[in-house]
């Protein structure tokens, strides 16, 4: 059955709004996804009727909240192919869940002369944690460059990797770029060498099916807002062995077995890494986010997907004046427009109702590369976008154009 999209649009009530008298075209999924009603049901379903501590007391509203909880830590390890739900540790986000495996991972096992590789294109939350892993430890990190289309030069990684590289941690797709890597063959060429492997899955979650398990990777973080679930909550799954040595990052409540002046005993996973009153909200929420992309027809999301980005980039590439930045595959599309600032552009467009992001994209060091250093316009789609979208956007690209 083909997809309705019309349909399914009605799912996600702020859609449906005008902003500066137009109607929205919402362009800037790779920043944040849209909620769909089921998502905004859950959250008020478990605030009006379940709201209560989770794992803590014998009353009733806490044995639901706690069992919706785990119900939607159960969902996630099924929506990743993670072999085990005590492997998904709830975090605020992609961010935390790399600071996480930084802190507790990196800062007790790399030491000086160990080497962490990263890419050209990592966003920050991906690049800043492992400096600072570096600083501290004396760890030194290696980056793998571009080729001329932007995209990570595979033979220069080939040689990147030796007995001196511990960890590579890369993103599944670019959030700057809208590349998807080629992260089986990075995380094939990292075991190679016994290096362990974070995959960075912010921009893959809401676009692709993932499985943790096939792809062999030890790590793999992401965001429930970048894929249509709450903000505040996101994950880190781990390989079972690595996450059971790793010391908790941080410490309190909820996270321990026993507790004496004198010492004390940590949790097992996943607890041992979830100090404190988690996002019990978020986690519900994030759960409905996955009940409701599971109900979907996956393979025709992205089919649809892959059609809004060809008409993206032809359409882009017909306007003589644009230049798309790489070759983007997946969900965002980088561009510039020859002599005009990307902010101004950007104004115009939202002065349309066209929501797209400018800027370095939290990912200075890919601009520096690229040689961009006003940064670029970002289009990024989900699902949810429709045919006119782009069509809105290229004809105010148009009107932007006449304008300047
Ligand atoms: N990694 C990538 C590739 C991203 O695109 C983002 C957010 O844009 C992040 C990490 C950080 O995600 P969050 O801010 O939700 O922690």
């Amino acid at each position: 059955m083909p997809l309705d999209i019309d349909k399914l649009r009605l799912d996600f009530p702020i859609l449906a709004q005008t902003v500066n008298g137009q109607p929205l075209v919402y362009l800037d999924n790779a920043a944040t996804t849209q909620k769909p009603q089921a998502v905004l049901d859950a959250l008020n379903h478990y605030y009006q009727g379940q709201n209560a501590n989770v794992h803590r007391a014998a009353h009733a509203l806490s044995g639901q909240a706690t069992q919706a909880f785990e119900a939607a830590r159960a969902k996630v390890a099924d929506f990743i192919h993670a072999p085990d739900a005590r492997q998904v540790i709830w975090t605020r986000g992609a961010t935390e869940a790399i600071n996480l495996v930084a802190l507790s991972f990196g800062m007790q096992k790399l030491k000086a002369g160990d080497e962490i590789l990263l890419s050209a294109m990592e966003h920050h939350a991906n690049i800043v944690p492992w400096q600072q892993v570096a600083a501290a430890t004396g760890a030194v990190i290696k980056v793998i460059p571009l080729t001329d289309n932007a995209e990570l030069d595979m033979t220069a990684a080939a040689n990147l990797f030796s007995s001196r590289t511990k960890l590579l941690a890369i993103s599944h797709v670019s959030n700057a770029l809208g590349v998807l890597n080629p992260v089986q063959t990075l995380i094939a060429m990292a075991k190679a060498v016994g290096a362990v492997t974070l995959i960075d899955g912010a921009q893959a979650v809401g676009h692709l099916s993932v499985d943790v398990q096939a792809l062999d990777c030890d790590f793999y973080v992401f965001s429930g807002h970048k894929m249509f679930g709450p903000t505040g909550i996101g994950v880190l799954y781990g390989k079972r062995a690595l996450l059971e040595a790793m010391p908790p990052w941080q410490t309190g409540g909820e996270m321990i077995k026993y507790v004496s002046f004198e010492h004390t005993r940590f949790g097992e996973l996943p607890f041992k890494f979830e100090a404190g009153t988690p996002n019990i909200a978020g986690a519900i929420g994030l759960g409905a986010a996955i009940d409701y992309l599971s109900a979907l027809d996956r393979c025709a999301l992205a089919a649809h997907e892959h059609q809004l980005m060809l008409q993206l980039l032809a359409g882009l590439s017909a306007l003589p004046e644009v230049r798309i930045i790489g070759r983007p595959t997946a969900g965002a599309v980088s561009f510039i427009i020859d002599d005009v600032h990307p902010q101004d552009v950007a104004t115009l467009l939202d002065m349309q109702g066209i929501a797209v992001r400018t800027g370095h994209h939290c990912a200075m060091p890919l601009m520096q590369a690229l040689d961009l250093q006003q940064g670029t316009l970002r289009a990024s789609i989900a699902f949810y976008n429709h045919a006119q979208d782009i069509d809105a956007l290229l004809l105010g690209l148009k009107k932007s154009r006449e304008f300047f």
